[in-house]
C-alpha cells in the first residue's frame, strides 16, 4: 500500500529526549517507538485515505505518523497529557506541508464528545457499509475496560460517533482483556465482556504485541482488536437491561448459570422465578455461564422482562445494594419488607 512521504522528523525516541517527556504511570503511559510495528498496526485498521480518523491517546505521535502516512481526509487527535503538545505540533505541521488536515484536542476521552468534531456529511445509514469514519488508539489501560462498555452502550443507542452509522475501532487493550472480548462460549476466557462486544459488535484479535514493543515496558502484553459494529445486534433489548442479565450470570461463574440468575430476584422468590426464567427461556438451569451463547442470554432477558411487567415490583430490588424486599404483590399499595440480605 503506497504510504506518504513526510518531511524529515526526528524519530519518536529523539522526540521524547528533546522534550524530557517521561512515560506518567497514572496516565498509563506507554509508548511505541519502532515504526515498523506502528505501521502495522494501522495497516490493520484498513483504508484511511478518504477518512476521518479519530486517534484516542495519541501521545508523543508515534501511531499518529503511521495513520498520517495513510493520507486521512482528516486527523482528531485526543490527548489528555498537555505536555505532549509540542511534538504533536510538530506533526500537524509536517502534515500541514502536504496538505493535509490534523486537529489537535486535549480533553478526556471518557467525557469528551467526538460527534461534536465529525461531519455530518459523512452519515450512513446503519444497514450500509461503514462511514468513513475510524477509531483508533494504542489506548491507556486504565480507561480500556470502561472505554468500551461506554462505548458499547453508545452503539447499542446509536449516538456518539455511532450516529453516523457502523463506525469501526481498532484499538490496543491488556492482551487478557483483548482475548476476553473475542472469547466465544466454552472458552476459559468467556465473561460478561465476551458477551456484550459479541451482542452489539464482531471484535477481530489480530495479532499480540510483546510488552518488550514498548516503552516502558508494561507487566502486560497487548492485544490488537478491531470492533466492527454489527448490522443487526444478536440482541433486541436495551443496553443497560442486557448488560444487568449479563452481569448476574458471571457473576458466579464457576457455578450453574441459574445461581446468578436468582440474584436478580428477592431471597424468598428466588429459586421460584430463577426456574420461572429458564423456564420461559427454554433453557437448563445447570449450564454453566460460560457455556452460554448471546442468543441464550437475549431468551433470558426476554424473561426477564416478562417477569418484571408481570411483577412490576420487581424492578426496585437490587441485589446486594438492597436493604429491602419489595413485595411481588401488585396492589396499588406497595409493601417494603425490611430483609437483612
Ligand atoms: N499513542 C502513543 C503510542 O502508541 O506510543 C501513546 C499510547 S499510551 C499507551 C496512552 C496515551 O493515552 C497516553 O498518551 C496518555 O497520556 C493518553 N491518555 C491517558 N488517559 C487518557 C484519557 N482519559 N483521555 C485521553 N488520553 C488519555
Amino acid at each position: 500500500m503506497p504510504t506518504l512521504r513526510l518531511p524529515p522528523l526526528p524519530n519518536i525516541r529523539e522526540i521524547l529526549k528533546m522534550y524530557h517527556l517521561r512515560a506518567m504511570k497514572q496516565l498509563s503511559q506507554n509508548f511505541i517507538l519502532n515504526e515498523n510495528l506502528t505501521d502495522k498496526i494501522i495497516k490493520k485498521a484498513g483504508i484511511l485515505s478518504d477518512c476521518h480518523v479519530i486517534e484516542v491517546g495519541p501521545g508523543p505521535g508515534g501511531l499518529t505518523r503511521s495513520i498520517i502516512k495513510r493520507e486521512p481526509k482528516k486527523l482528531i487527535v485526543i490527548e489528555k497529557d498537555k505536555r505532549f503538545k509540542p511534538s504533536l505540533e510538530m506533526l500537524t505541521d509536517a502534515f500541514a506541508a502536504v496538505n493535509g488536515k490534523m486537529e489537535i484536542i486535549f480533553d478526556d476521552v471518557m467525557t469528551f464528545h467526538m460527534e461534536n468534531v465529525l461531519p455530518s456529511t459523512e452519515t450512513k445509514t446503519w444497514t450500509d457499509k461503514c462511514p468513513r469514519i475510524k477509531i483508533i488508539g494504542n489506548l491507556p489501560f486504565n480507561v480500556s475496560t470502561p472505554l468500551i462498555i461506554k462505548w458499547l452502550r453508545a452503539i447499542s443507542e446509536k449516538t456518539g460517533p455511532w450516529k453516523f452509522g457502523r463506525t469501526r475501532m481498532t484499538l490496543t487493550f491488556q492482551k487478557e482483556v483483548a482475548e476476553r472480548l473475542i472469547a466465544e462460549p466454552l472458552d476459559t476466557q468467556r465473561c460478561r465482556l465476551s458477551v456484550m462486544a459479541q451482542a452489539w459488535t464482531q471484535p477481530i484479535l489480530h495479532f499480540i504485541i510483546p510488552g518488550t514493543a514498548f516503552l516502558p515496558k508494561p507487566d502486560v502484553d497487548v492485544g490488537l482488536v478491531t470492533l466492527v459494529p454489527l448490522t443487526v445486534p444478536r440482541t433486541k433489548h436495551e443496553f443497560a437491561i442486557f448488560e444487568k442479565v449479563t452481569r448476574h450470570i458471571f457473576s458466579f461463574r464457576q457455578k450453574y448459570s441459574i445461581r446468578g440468575i436468582e440474584t436478580l430476584f428477592p431471597l424468598e422468590y428466588r429459586t421460584e422465578l430463577g426456574q420461572m426464567m429458564y423456564k420461559l427461556a427454554d433453557l437448563d438451569p445447570q449450564r454453566r455461564p460460560m457455556t452460554l451463547t448471546v442468543e441464550d442470554i437475549d431468551s433470558l432477558v426476554s424473561a426477564y422482562k416478562y417477569l418484571l411487567e408481570k411483577y412490576p415490583n420487581l424492578k426496585f430490588y437490587e441485589y446486594r445494594t438492597s436493604r429491602h424486599i419489595v413485595s411481588l404483590s401488585q396492589t396499588k399499595n406497595i409493601e417494603v419488607i425490611e430483609c437483612t440480605n
